[in-house]
């Protein structure tokens, strides 16, 4: 079996990245991707704690895409070159947009009355990025809210009293980015996209115009009948399937490595088909 969406500390998960291998070797996985949001930050590391191990480390990313829905959509990238100078620059910027929002998030907050400042929200983040779940652990530490998915669902979901939306890549700029540092682009947790079978249809069309390779079937959130929709999706359009769990860490939720919420198993043997997509990617590069 194998985990193809994970996080670690360089985003929002609480393992660091060499402690998230150490667990994907302890957990029996064949192989595991570091798919930390919006940076690579994390993925030499990674892949130094792979070296000599029978675990294939992959080296990944996700990143948000503006798609015209409230969440956006996720955008996968596995195999990306960790150092390449173009990914590296689309990150940054959507970094720096990231760090933008959080003050004025903040200040609407202070406008509903909510004392709280950036200082207490850093002191959430364990030095990594910073965003909208730290802000909501700060509020719930200050006692705004029982917890951190009642501090979003007040004030912090899209369209909540304290929103500020999110600046997000196009598809093409994102899918781009990925092809670009020779990683393979995958539709990150399709199943989670507020959308309705030919909706979903349309937007995996859209996608796949502008370069995607593939849908991730396997999810820890997905069902079994998700799951085989989506495979079949994939079939008719000439996508290849991936799957993970989208772990963040121990004890902080109920996904757990490889095996999501317990039902999960990812097939090493769709690792074929993907490294495929991503041979003919680098090719295309080295021909361009
Ligand atoms: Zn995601
Ligand atoms: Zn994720």
């Amino acid at each position: 079996m194998i985990d193809l969406h994970t996080h670690t500390t360089a985003s929002d998960g609480s393992l660091t990245p060499a402690q998230l291998v150490a667990a994907a070797q302890k957990a029996g996985l064949k192989a595991v991707a570091v798919t930390d949001h919006d940076t690579v930050a994390g993925l030499d590391e990674a892949l130094a704690a792979g070296r000599g191990l029978a675990l294939e480390v992959v080296p990944g990313v996700e990143i948000s895409l503006e798609v015209g829905l409230a969440g956006g959509a996720h955008l996968l990238g596995l195999w990306v070159r960790p150092n390449h100078p173009a990914l590296l620059a689309g990150l940054a910027r959507v970094q720096e947009a990231r760090r933008r929002r959080n003050p004025l998030i903040l200040a609407k907050l202070n406008g509903l009355g909510l004392a709280l400042d950036m200082a207490e929200v850093n002191a959430q983040a364990g030095g990594g990025q910073v965003g909208r779940p730290h802000i909501a652990m700060a509020l719930a530490a200050k006692g705004y809210a029982a917890n951190q998915g009642e501090a979003f669902n007040r004030w912090l979901k899209a369209g909540g009293p304290a929103y500020v939306a999110k600046e997000r890549l196009s598809p093409a700029q994102g899918i781009g980015l990925v092809r670009a540092a020779g990683g393979v682009p995958v539709l990150a947790h399709p199943g989670l996209l507020d959308l309705d079978r030919p909706g979903l249809e349309a937007l995996a069309r859209r996608l796949r115009a502008v370069g995607l390779e593939g849908l991730e079937a396997y999810y820890s959130e997905h069902d079994a009948a998700t799951q085989r929709g989506l495979a079949s999706l994939a079939a008719r359009l000439g996508l290849v399937l991936s799957g993970g769990s989208d772990f963040h860490g121990e004890g902080k939720q109920r996904i757990r490595l490889g095996t999501g919420k317990g039902g999960l198993r990812v097939p090493a043997s769709l690792l074929t088909a993907l490294k495929q997509r991503r041979e003919l990617i680098r090719k295309e590069a080295e021909d361009a």
